[in-house]
């Protein structure tokens, strides 16, 4: 058996190795490292996927949740709602800009915002909501999308771990998540679904003047070279990631569909365990599955984690802190909001590995190791 890895990356890669290296030759040729003609090719590319009329590119998820505020004019002290359940770049940006992170709870279901809290947090301060497709799964879009419509507030959906799922709306439209708020931004780090070979990021918005505004705030606050409307940042996609990216764009969907494959096999191997949830399947939403993450009940965690890795399974906490219990939010008194929920996911999940080249034998090793532990 191979070894087990929470993401393979290298049989990945090995699958599409010629594919890579013409590409990356043809950019080491050319030498446009940056912006070349493969930057825009790409970001078209994943506009169409996306179903996004405008994808700007840029270096990272988190500058592209930073662009996202930037271009909105979000001022010092603005309120922003946001998951406190969620990776630490959603939040982190909030404080960056000086505007206010207000914490609320998540679905114990979805682990995504919601909506009722979203509600309850709106003052006359709120400026913006921040849903999280934790996991990839979608939030409730449509509960947030009226939530804001009623209240004036921009969406920026944090699809950093959904890229590629699809939302259904109660009137039986599609729409691809990322697409439905204001603005989408996502990930390209290597582990995410649609991930490169370094650092990458990318905005999206159906507003013709936002992606305007969004281009300008990423590239030094200009739209005619050295001249220079607003205070922005340097952030660019690397030519060499945009065609590693164009190349697995085309796998994406086989991607999901090995993923929900491994989730499939998780889920049937688990369904008869009452100490263990398995993760729920909005009908909404369609799972992409960027991790598997289970409840624990009545489960010592630490220790099931000691016993998979001693049986070569690595597994992961996602995430061990949440935001509103980080020290860096100490200034918000943070620590003191009541987010129960949040609180009791925090102790109970775990993510095991799941990608796009797990084999068989290594399933049922993952599978049995962690029904062996739970019915010794
Ligand atoms: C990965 C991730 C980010 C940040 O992306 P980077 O490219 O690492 O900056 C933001 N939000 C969520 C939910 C993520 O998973």
């Amino acid at each position: 058996m191979r070894a087990i890895q929470m993401v393979d990356l290298k049989f990945q890669y090995q699958k599409i190795r010629d594919e890579i290296h013409t590409a990356i030759n043809e950019v080491l040729e050319n030498t446009a490292f940056i912006n070349g003609p493969q930057v825009q090719r790409f970001a078209e590319s994943l506009a169409v996927y996306n179903q996004s009329k405008h994808v700007i590119p840029c270096a990272n998820g988190t500058d592209a949740l930073q662009i996202a505020m930037m271009a909105l004019d979000l001022q010092p002290g603005d309120e922003v709602i946001t998951p406190s359940f969620t990776y630490i770049a959603t939040t982190e940006v909030i404080a960056l800009l000086k505007l206010k992170p207000v914490f609320v709870d998540v679905d114990p279901k979805t682990f995504c915002i919601e909506p009722e809290a979203i509600r309850k947090a709106i003052t006359p301060k709120t400026k913006a909501i921040v849903p999280v497709h934790l996991y990839g799964q979608a939030a409730n879009m449509e509960a947030i999308m009226e939530i804001a419509m009623a209240h004036n507030l921009f969406v920026i959906e944090d699809n950093a771990q959904a890229i590629g799922c699809d939302y259904h709306f109660s009137d039986g439209s599609m729409t691809k998540t990322g697409a439905i708020g204001t603005i989408g931004t996502t990930s390209f780090f290597p582990s995410k679904n649609l991930g490169g070979y370094g650092d990458g990021g990318a905005i999206m918005t159906n507003d013709d003047a936002l992606a305007d505004k969004l281009k300008m705030v990423a590239n030094h606050g200009q739209s005619r070279r050295y001249y220079h409307d607003v205070v922005g940042v340097n952030s660019r996609l690397d030519t060499l990631q945009a065609v590693i990216l164009e190349i697995k764009l085309r796998y994406l969907d086989q991607y999901i569909n090995s993923r929900r494959a491994v989730a499939e096999a998780y889920d049937k191997a688990f369904a008869q365990q009452d100490a263990i949830r398995v993760p729920f399947r909005a009908s909404n939403s369609r799972h992409v599955f960027h991790q598997y993450t289970l409840i624990l009940e009545g489960i010592d965690r630490n220790k099931m984690q000691e016993y998979l890795a001693s049986h070569n399974i690595p597994s992961m906490i996602y995430y061990p802190v949440p935001a509103h219990r980080q020290k860096m939010f100490d200034a918000y008194a943070s620590a003191s909001t009541n987010l129960p929920v949040t609180d009791w996911l925090t102790e109970r999940v775990i993510s095991l590995p799941i990608h796009t080249e797990m084999e068989e034998d290594q399933l049922n090793h993952i599978t049995s190791k962690v029904l062996e532990f739970i019915n010794p």
